[in-house]
C-alpha cells in the first residue's frame, strides 16, 4: 500500500539512526540462529543469522491493542522490513492470571490488519514467552550457583521498608547471606510447591545501596499457585517481568529491544542480567540492546488501559470495538485505514521527548489516505424534498457521476434523476443570508451531474417547517451535454432521487471527549465525554450504496468518509459509520 504525503525529509527517528550505525559497524553480524529461539548452546552450531536485525512486538495478552501499540508495531515491523531483518510477535504471557485467548486472537488480527507479518522467508516468528519457562528457571538457578541470586524470606512489608527511597539507601535483608546450597534447596522447594504464595521470593543479589532502586536486589521469581493457560499446573513459581523480558529477547536473538521510556531505569538491570548469563555461557553474544522511546499520547482520547476498561465495563461505549474508542478494533470499525496509521507514524517520528499529539493530526492522516483511495458517493444526511415542477411525473433518466475526480480510471456510475429529489435542508433558505449561493426563491443552482434549476418557492406545514422546496429545471443544461455551460451559476448541490434512494442508518461519530485533556484540572474524565460523539440518523443515499460490502469505504461528497459497518450491515442493507469529516471542525477557529 502506498503512503502518500510523507514529509520530505520524514520526521526524525533516532532508533533508525542507531540501527544504521550498528549495521555499518557489523555489530550483530556474529550472531547465529538455530531457526528458533534458544540459549547459546542451541545457536552455537547454527549458521549465521540471515536476519540483519531482529526486533519484536511483545504485547501482554491482557487487553485490546490501542493507537499507542500501533506506533510500536509499525516501528518494530517497519525497522525489520527496512533493514533486511525480522520482527517477532511475542506474547508476553508470563503472568498466569491475566491472559486470555480472546486477547491473543484480537492482537493477531490487529497486527495483520496493520499490514505487518511475522512470517518472512520461511520463518514464522510468532512466540509465547511462557514456552521459555524452563530456560528461565534454569537461568535463575545459575544465578544462584554463581552467587548472584538468593531466596529472601522477609515479608512484603519488610522488603518494602528495607528497599530505601530515592534519597536513602536500602538495607540488606537478613537472608541475603544465605549459602548457595541453602538458596538452591529453597528454590527447588519453591518450585516443588512446598510454600504458600508470598512466603519466599528469589532476588538478584546486586546492591542495596545502588542509587537506581531497580538495582536494589530486584525480585526475579515469585511463588504463585495459579494455573497458566499454556503450561497448566506445571509451575507454581513465575518469573517477574523485568527478569523474563531480557531473557525472552536474548533467546530470540533480538538485536534492538525497543520499549517505552518508563523502562529507562530498568535498562541497567536488563544489561546486568544478560551479562551475568552470557559470562556463564548461557546466552550468545552480542547481547540485545534496549532502546527507549516516548510513548504516543493524543489529545481528546485516553490510552490508559485502566480508563479504557472503565469506559467499556461501565458501558460509556458499546464494547471494545466501539468506533469511538482508540482501540485498533474500534479504528477498523470506524473505517480508519492502516495506511493512515502508517502515514501518521511517519509524520510524528520517534524520539525521547514526551509528546502530546493533536488528534487532528491523526485525522488528517486518515483523510489524506482516504482522499486518495476512496470512491465518491452521494448522501443526503438531513433530507428535504426538492420538487421539479416542470419535470414529468413518473419519468426518470440517467446522470453520470465520476467515482473519483482525480482518478478517472475508477470510472463513473449512473445516478438516476427524477421529478422528486432529496437535498440537504441547509441547501435552501427562504430568506438568503448575504453570500448564500444555494437555493432561495429566484436563485439558480446546478444539481451536480444533473441540471441547472431555478428555485420557485417552498411548501410548509402548519408549524411553518419547510416540507418541500420547489423549482423548475432548464432542460438544455444537463451536465456533460453541449448546453451544460450555457447558464452560469454559483451553487452546486448534491441530491438523490427520492424514488430511487436508499434510506439507511448512518452513525455520525465524533471525538469521544470534548476536552483536549480528558480529566485534567481535577475533573473526572468521564465528565468530559462528548455527548454528541455518536449521533444516529436516517440518511438518503444514492442507490449504488445499497450494494456496499462491510468495510467498504466511500467519500460522501461534501460530508466526509464513511464505511459500511462490519458488524451491523446486512447484505443489501449496509449501515454506515462516519470515519472522519472532510474538514477539521475542532480547529481553534472552528
Ligand atoms: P500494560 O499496562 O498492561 O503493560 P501496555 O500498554 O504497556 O500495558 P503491553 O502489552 O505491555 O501493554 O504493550 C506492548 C508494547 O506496546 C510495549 O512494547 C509497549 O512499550 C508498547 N506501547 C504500549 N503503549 C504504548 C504507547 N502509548 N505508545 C507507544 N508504544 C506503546
Ligand atoms: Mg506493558
Amino acid at each position: 500500500m502506498s503512503t502518500p504525503n510523507v514529509p520530505n525529509p520524514p520526521a526524525a527517528n533516532f532508533i533508525k539512526n542507531i540501527v544504521e550505525a550498528d549495521l555499518a559497524a557489523d555489530k550483530y553480524a556474529p550472531r547465529r540462529w538455530a531457526g528458533q529461539p534458544g540459549a547459546a548452546a542451541d545457536h552455537a552450531a547454527a549458521p549465521p543469522d540471515a536476519a540483519k536485525i531482529r526486533t519484536r512486538f511483545p504485547p501482554e495478552p491482557n487487553g485490546y491493542l490501542h493507537f499507542g501499540h500501533a506506533k510500536s508495531i509499525l516501528l518494530n515491523f517497519g525497522l525489520a522490513e527496512q533493514f533486511g531483518g525480522r520482527c517477532h510477535l511475542r506474547f508476553d504471557d508470563t503472568n498466569p492470571e491475566k491472559e486470555e485467548q480472546e486477547y491473543v486472537d484480537s492482537i493477531i488480527d490487529a497486527v495483520h490488519w496493520l499490514g505487518c507479518s511475522w512470517e518472512k522467508d520461511g520463518e514464522t516468528n510468532l512466540y509465547y514467552a511462557s514456552n521459555y519457562f524452563d530456560w528461565m528457571a534454569a537461568f535463575a538457578e545459575t544465578l544462584i550457583r554463581t552467587g548472584h541470586a538468593y531466596v529472601d524470606s522477609q515479608s512484603a512489608d519488610e522488603m518494602r521498608a528495607n528497599r530505601g527511597t530515592l534519597t536513602e539507601a536500602g538495607k540488606d535483608s537478613p537472608f541475603r547471606s544465605r549459602s548457595i546450597e541453602e538458596n538452591l534447596d529453597l528454590f527447588t522447594r519453591m518450585k516443588a510447591g512446598e510454600f504458600p504464595d508470598g512466603t519466599h521470593i528469589l532476588r538478584a543479589k546486586i546492591d542495596m545501596t545502588a542509587p537506581n532502586i531497580n538495582l536494589r536486589d530486584p525480585a526475579i521469581y515469585r511463588i504463585r499457585h495459579a494455573t497458566h493457560h499454556n503450561t497448566g499446573d506445571k509451575w507454581c513459581v513465575y518469573p517477574m517481568y523485568t527478569f523474563a523480558h531480557p531473557i525472552e529477547d536474548a533467546l530470540e536473538n533480538i538485536t534492538h529491544s525497543i520499549c517505552t521510556l518508563e523502562f529507562e531505569d530498568q535498562r541497567p538491570f536488563y544489561d546486568w542480567l544478560l551479562e551475568r548469563l552470557a559470562e556463564n555461557g548461557l546466552l550468545q553474544r552480542p547481547l540485545p540492546q534496549q532502546i527507549e522511546f516516548s510513548r504516543l499520547n493524543l489529545t481528546y482520547i485516553v490510552l490508559s488501559k485502566r480508563k479504557l476498561i472503565q469506559l467499556v465495563e461501565e458501558k460509556h461505549v458499546e464494547g471494545w470495538d466501539d468506533p469511538r474508542l482508540p482501540t485498533l478494533v474500534g479504528a477498523r470499525r470506524r473505517g480508519y485505514t492502516p495506511a493512515g496509521f502508517r502515514l501518521f507514524a511517519e509524520r510524528i517520528g520517534v524520539s525521547k521527548n514526551d509528546s502530546l499529539i493533536d488528534y487532528a493530526e491523526l485525522e488528517n492522516c486518515m483523510r489524506d489516505t482516504m482522499n486518495e483511495s476512496d470512491a465518491r458517493r452521494i448522501a443526503v444526511l438531513d433530507p428535504v424534498k426538492l420538487i421539479i415542477t416542470n419535470y414529468p411525473q413518473g419519468q426518470s433518466e440517467e446522470c453520470f457521476a465520476p467515482n473519483h475526480p482525480q482518478n478517472l480510471d475508477l470510472g463513473k456510475r449512473v445516478v438516476p434523476f427524477s421529478r422528486e429529489l432529496w437535498i440537504e435542508r441547509e441547501d435552501f433558505m427562504e430568506v438568503p443570508s448575504k453570500g448564500y449561493h444555494r437555493l432561495s426563491p429566484g436563485n439558480m443552482v446546478r444539481l451536480r451531474y444533473g441540471y441547472v434549476v431555478k428555485c420557485t418557492g417552498c411548501e410548509k406545514d402548519a408549524d411553518g417547517r419547510i416540507t418541500a422546496v420547489l423549482c423548475e429545471y432548464l432542460p438544455e443544461t444537463k451536465s456533460g451535454t453541449p448546453g451544460a455551460d450555457s447558464v452560469k451559476v454559483k451553487g452546486n448541490l448534491h441530491w438523490v432521487s427520492a424514488t430511487h434512494a436508499y434510506a439507511a442508518e448512518v452513525r455520525l461519530y465524533d471525538r469521544l471527549f470534548k476536552e483536549a485533556a480528558p480529566g485534567s484540572g481535577g475533573r473526572d474524565f468521564l465528565d468530559d465525554i462528548n455527548p454528541e460523539s455518536k449521533v444516529v440518523i436516517t440518511a438518503q443515499l444514492e442507490p449504488a450504496l445499497k450494494e456496499a460490502k462491510p468495510e467498504e469505504r466511500f467519500q460522501f461528497e461534501r460530508h466526509g468518509y464513511f464505511v459500511a459497518d462490519r458488524v451491523d450491515s446486512k447484505p443489501g442493507a449496509p449501515v454506515f459509520n462516519r470515519a472522519v469529516t472532510l474538514k477539521d471542525s475542532w480547529g481553534k477557529t472552528g
